[in-house]
């Protein structure tokens, strides 16, 4: 099999009209096993990171902005923190902080709640300086992150979302797959409120095409979301062939950093000349970008770019 030929490293965006649903199918390949594998993390933790990208790209790619949406954790468990984030128009990156000791404790699949303890998920869209930052908040108590996200939607914004994820190695030791499906149901809005066909009053008939297309995403599995042999295309066919499928243009994904030598350079400006020879080891300051782990050096004196 090609590389191309699950259709790794895209999002689908999709459009059910008959049941006022949108939704999105992210399956990741190379792309999120190339951020892994700047990092030599334990499965477990892999695994989690793996899901924060994909909601970070499920929910970056259905809102309009230009700039980063940021997907972050912070509790206060052996897992303390996971930052991943998708800067438009396709750029994903991400990394986690963690106890090794704690975390090898846990065993191979350890619960959200082992992992990451008491603690909050955050989101924020940046759109460069001098723009307004926005940030939801949401508690990180759910079942899974997939539940953190739909709790999220359902209370701050007041929007049905149902979220499945799913990753893990194509093979034991093999690269990391990664996928997600999220579906939310769109107010009928400027269509105005109608009476269906079964003559059910608006709010009944919402419930209905809810209810109806939670049961047929909910049905989605992992093997289907990571799985080989299957594209996306061929999955929002399975799951909603009988509701009619519009589908919109495929986004690219690709691994993309912004770290840069010239700001970590402008950053250290701003440290004195006593501070800088105290951060220097064997006469250079070595800073790693904790997110693509590329690694840049400074003269402590001269600080150049
Ligand atoms: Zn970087």
């Amino acid at each position: 099999m090609n590389d191309n030929q699950r259709g790794d490293d895209r999002v689908l965006p999709f459009q059910i009209d008959a049941l006022d649903v949108r939704g999105r199918i992210v399956r990741l390949g190379p792309v999120v096993d190339t951020i892994l594998s700047r990092h030599d993390y334990p499965d477990a933790v892999s695994r989690l990171l793996a899901e924060m990208i994909v909601v970070a790209t499920l929910l970056g790619n259905s809102v309009k902005f230009d700039g980063s949406f940021t997907v972050q954790t912070k509790s206060d468990g052996p897992l303390s923190l996971m930052v991943s984030d998708f800067a438009t128009p396709g750029a994903l990156r991400g990394y986690a902080q963690f106890e090794p000791e704690a975390v090898a404790a846990l065993g191979l699949t350890p619960s959200l709640a082992a992992l990451v303890g008491k603690g909050y998920l955050a989101m924020t869209i940046d759109q460069g300086p001098d723009t307004e930052r926005y940030q939801g908040i949401v508690a990180l108590d759910g079942a899974d992150l997939a539940a953190c996200a739909e709790t999220y939607f359902r209370d701050s914004e007041q929007i049905p979302t149902l979220v499945r994820l799913a990753a893990r190695r194509a093979w034991p030791g093999g690269p990391w797959l990664a996928g997600g499906l999220m579906i939310q149901h769109l107010p009928h809005g400027s269509a105005g409120p109608r009476i269906d066909a079964a003559g059910h009053l608006p709010d009944e008939a919402d419930d209905d095409h809810w209810a109806n297309a939670r049961a047929k995403a909910a049905s989605v599995t992992a093997d289907e979301l990571v799985g080989p042999g299957l594209r996306a295309e061929e999955l929002v066919w399975r799951l909603f062939h009988e509701d009619g499928i519009r589908v919109y243009s495929q986004l690219e994904l690709a691994v993309g950093c912004r770290c840069s030598r010239e700001h970590i350079a402008s950053v250290l400006t701003r440290f004195s000349p006593e501070d800088r020879a105290d951060m220097a080891v064997d006469g250079r300051i070595v800073v790693t970008c904790e997110f693509c782990n590329a690694g840049f050096a400074f003269d402590p004196a001269t600080v150049e770019p």
